[in-house]
C-alpha cells in the first residue's frame, strides 16, 4: 500500500498568484504581503501560476517574461528561499492529472455559479474552457500538496469554498475511511477586502486597472492622475469612505496620517490633487526598499532561476506523494513506473 502523503493537523501554506501582467497593489495586499509573513512561520508553498495565466494570455514573450518578472517580486518583498518554496506552476504538470480526475467528480452546475467566471465574461472576457475550469485547477494547485491554510484576497472566497467542496467530495467518494485531503481555510485579511482599481472596479490583471507594486516616477504619476474620482470641486466637503483615492492611502498611511487627510477631506479646500499626490510619496516610500533589491536581482537571473528550481524539486515531490496514492485509491492502474 503507498502510505498517506500527509500528516493530519499538520499547518500547509499553499497561494498562487497570475503571471498575466506586472504584479500590482491589490496582489500585494490582498495576497503577496501574508504570504511573505507566513512563509517564516509554515511549511509554505507558493506558485506563479502560468496555466491559469493562459486562460487570458496567450502571447509567449509576455507570459514568459511576467512569470520571472512574478518571482522576482517575491523575492524583492523579502521571500526567503530557505524558508519557503516558490516555483513555476508548470514546472509541477502532474497537477492537470489532479485536475482530470476532479473534473470527474464536478458538476457543471457548481462552476456556472462562480461568480469570477461570471464576473470575467460579463466584462467581455472570451470564456474558454480555462476560464471555466479555472477553481478546478486551482483545487487541485490547493490539495496536492495538502494546503491547509491559503492567505487570498477576498475576491477568491469562493474559489477557496470550491476546493474545500472537491476535498470533501474525494474524500467521500475515494478514502472514505482515512480522508486523503485535509479541508483548506482562507486566510482572508478582512481590513483589506478588495483593493479598487484606477477606475473603482477590482483592482486586476484582467481589467487593465492596476498600479503596480514597482511602478515609480512618470509612470506611477501617470496611473495615479487617471484614478476616478467624482467632481465635487475642489472647496467642497468630499466623503473619503465614497473615494477612490483615500481607499488607496488608507493602505499605506499611518493611522495619524489617515485621519489628518480623512479631516482634510470632510472640512474642505482639499482637491483629489492633493490626496494622489500624497498617494505617489506614499507608495514610492513604502516600496523603496524592495525596489532596490529588485535592481539588485535583475542583474542576478541565475539565482532567481535557481530559486524556482529548487522549489519546484521540493513541490514535485510532495505532489507526485500524493499522486501516487490518488492513482492507488481511484483505481487509475500504474503498469511501470520510470
Ligand atoms: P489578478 O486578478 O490581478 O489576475 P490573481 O488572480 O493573480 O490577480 O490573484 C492573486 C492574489 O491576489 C489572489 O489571492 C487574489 O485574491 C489577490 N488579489 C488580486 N486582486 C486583488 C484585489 N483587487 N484586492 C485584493 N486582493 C486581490
Amino acid at each position: 500500500m503507498t502510505p498517506y502523503p500527509f500528516t493530519p493537523d499538520e499547518t500547509v501554506v499553499v497561494s498562487g498568484i497570475q503571471s498575466s501582467g506586472a504584479l500590482h497593489l491589490g496582489n500585494y495586499f490582498g495576497a503577496l504581503r501574508q504570504h511573505i509573513t507566513l512563509h517564516r512561520e509554515h511549511p509554505s508553498y507558493y506558485f506563479i501560476v502560468n496555466y491559469h495565466a493562459m486562460t487570458s494570455l496567450h502571447d509567449r514573450d509576455a507570459l514568459l517574461n511576467h512569470t520571472l518578472d512574478a518571482a522576482i517580486t517575491y523575492l524583492a518583498l523579502g521571500f526567503d528561499p530557505s524558508k519557503g518554496n516558490l516555483f513555476v506552476q508548470s514546472d509541477v504538470p502532474l497537477l492537470n492529472e489532479l485536475t482530470w480526475i476532479f473534473f470527474c467528480l464536478t458538476p457543471v452546475s457548481l462552476l456556472e455559479k462562480a461568480t469570477s467566471y461570471k464576473d470575467k465574461v460579463a466584462q467581455g472576457l472570451s470564456a474558454n474552457c480555462g476560464l471555466f475550469n479555472y477553481p478546478i485547477l486551482q483545487a487541485s494547485d490547493i490539495l496536492i500538496y495538502g494546503g491547509t491554510v491559503v492567505p487570498v484576497g477576498a475576491d477568491q472566497k469562493q474559489h477557496i469554498e470550491i476546493a474545500r467542496d472537491t476535498a470533501q467530495r474525494f474524500n467521500r467518494v475515494w478514502s472514505p475511511e482515512q480522508p486523503l485531503f485535509p479541508i483548506p481555510d482562507a486566510h482572508i485579511m478582512e481590513s483589506v477586502a478588495v483593493v479598487p482599481g484606477i477606475d473603482g472596479r477590482k483592482m486586476s490583471k484582467s481589467y487593465g486597472n492596476t498600479i503596480g507594486i514597482f511602478d515609480e516616477g512618470k509612470q506611477l504619476a501617470s496611473r495615479v492622475k487617471r484614478i476616478v474620482t467624482d467632481s465635487t470641486p475642489l472647496e467642497a466637503p468630499k466623503n473619503p469612505d465614497a473615494d477612490n483615492v483615500f481607499a488607496l492611502i488608507r493602505l499605506f498611511a499611518s493611522a495619524e496620517q489617515q485621519s489628518a487627510i480623512r479631516e482634510a477631506y470632510l472640512r474642505g479646500g482639499y482637491g483629489y490633487g492633493h490626496a494622489k499626490k500624497v498617494l505617489i510619496e506614499l507608495i514610492t516610500e513604502y516600496f523603496g526598499e524592495a525596489r532596490e533589491r529588485r535592481r539588485e536581482l535583475l542583474k542576478d537571473m541565475d539565482y532567481v532561476r535557481d530559486v524556482l528550481r529548487q522549489g519546484a524539486i521540493n513541490a514535485r515531490i510532495r505532489a507526485e506523494a500524493c499522486m501516487e496514492k490518488v492513482r492507488e485509491l481511484t483505481g487509475l492502474m500504474t503498469t511501470y513506473r520510470v
